[in-house]
């Protein structure tokens, strides 16, 4: 049986709620009342993309929301997207927050409790907090302005998570953002936040997935949205589990007890974007010869589980592109440009398996992440959304001259006042298994369509740490 029939509303916000819980000891979200508006001059692609992501986002929390939207057509790109074609907006971000969460207070235009206010827009009453994505920029509060490119849905998508954070942040007594201005172009704030190109219509060529859940959906969530193509084999064991439903913005109540690669699948091939699924784990795959035979162009590592990050740097991957949480707030974006940059091991150094000897990079400062089987991650509802669009705007610049354009880690930090991303370049490890891994690589990945960043002539002007 799927879905979540037979449960309470007390049932199913206890296990929905937990990883949220893991994060923050107020329980105040719980009460929260969230009115979100779309405002009548705000009505594009990214406006509208801003509005389904803020709501989407905030029925993985808030059990209160009231909408208000002008009377405009849901944005074919977003009907196709969620299958909710020839709806007014407002109506498809209320069935989406339905979707999500099916005890949820949902309503247009009422809610005569005070609530904390949301407005995408430029024309924010006092009071609101507006919010805007133009382009590769997100702004919020009084650094919102209209102009720019409304084609680009990164920039409204990270707005939307700001917006979240700040209804939030509100909810649960944290001082909240105020003026906020990020590029996710050049990944720099306030006034040094550059606009970026447009995006190109870009293929990633054949592309591993592993990892489908709240990063990795949310991923996925935004790939077709990007205009991003490809070839998509996505691999995970799991099925989608209520508390999954606090941060995926692609699973709903519906889903629960489904295979998670076949809502992926279903949304991405739905969406125009080649994809396959399988439902096992990243080992158990590779072992039975289902993946890597025939070498992908890309892999994104969204999963930790089971040793997962040692066992996709032992195949000598590709390029590598992805997104993480930590529990302080904080969402990153990773990226590993073989034989030139660190590796996911060294950047990950694991536990080892008894009677295999510890990696000298094992003594690094970076976390390590311990868990042989699936962990709970404990997370917020906005920051695996951050994440992800940090990691697809890495991804879409795969496709402009000049990459890689920025560095390899990222950070934004959702506790404080959001006014820089921290990015910092990480080097190879001494020690760690990818220095025995060049020749190997390029007998396995010459002919993939990201080799020619990993000039092995690099190798020698990059310095170990
Ligand atoms: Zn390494």
């Amino acid at each position: 049986m799927t879905g979540i029939a037979g449960l309470t509303a007390d049932e199913f916000y206890d296990r929905r709620d937990h990883r949220t819980d893991l994060v923050v000891a107020s329980p105040a979200y719980r009460a929260a009342s969230i009115r979100i508006t779309l405002s009548p001059h705000a009505t594009s692609f990214a406006d509208q993309v801003a509005f389904l992501t803020a709501v989407n986002l905030t029925a993985r929390w808030c059990r209160r929301i009231s909408l208000s939207a002008p009377a405009v057509a849901l944005d074919s790109r977003l009907g196709t997207a969620f299958g909710l074609s020839g709806m007014s907006a407002v109506k498809a971000a209320a069935a989406l927050a339905h979707a999500a969460d099916p005890f949820a207070r949902v309503g247009v235009d009422l809610v005569p409790e005070p609530t904390i206010h949301l407005v995408i827009g430029t024309d924010a009453p006092r009071g609101t907090y507006p919010i805007l994505g133009r382009g590769w920029l997100a702004m919020a509060g009084d650094a919102v302005r209209g102009d720019g490119d409304t084609e680009n849905p990164l920039g409204a998508v990270l707005a939307a998570c700001v917006g979240v954070a700040y209804l939030f942040r509100t909810a649960v007594g944290i001082p909240r953002p105020a003026r906020v201005r990020l590029s996710l172009w050049n990944l720099r704030g306030g006034e040094a936040a550059g606009q970026g190109p447009r995006l190109p219509q870009a293929s990633l060529g054949r592309v591993l997935v592993v990892g489908c859940g709240a990063v990795g959906s949310a991923i996925l969530y935004l790939i077709p949205l990007a205009g991003l193509g490809g070839v998509f084999e996505l691999v995970d064991h799991d099925r989608v589990q209520i508390s999954n439903l606090s941060t995926a913005p692609i699973f709903f109540a519906d889903n629960v007890g489904d295979d998670k690669v076949e809502i992926a699948v279903e949304y991405l091939k739905r969406n125009r974007v080649a994809a396959v699924t399988h439902a096992s784990w990243f080992d158990e795959a590779v072992a039975a010869g289902r993946i890597l035979v025939e070498r992908p162009d890309l892999i994104i590592p969204a999963a930790n589980e089971r040793n997962v990050r040692r066992q996709i740097q032992h195949q000598a991957p590709p390029l590598q592109v992805y997104g993480t949480t930590g529990k302080n707030w904080d969402a990153f974006v990773g990226r590993h440009i073989p034989l030139k940059e660190d590796c996911l091991t060294c950047r990950f150094p694991q536990a080892q398996p008894v009677g295999e000897p510890p990696l000298i990079c094992g003594s690094g400062t970076l976390p390590t992440v311990p868990e042989l089987e699936t962990p709970v991650t404990a997370t917020l509802p906005f920051l695996p959304a951050v994440a992800a669009v940090m990691t697809v705007a890495e991804l879409i610049k795969t496709a402009l001259p000049g990459y890689p354009l920025n560095a390899n880690f990222g950070c934004l930090d959702f506790l404080g006042p959001l006014k820089h991303f921290i990015v910092v370049p990480h080097a190879p490890r001494r020690g760690c298994i990818c220095e025995e891994q060049d020749g190997v690589w390029i007998q396995l990945n010459a002919a993939t369509i990201f080799a020619q960043l990993s000039n092995s002539s690099l190798r020698d002007s990059c310095v170990r740490e």
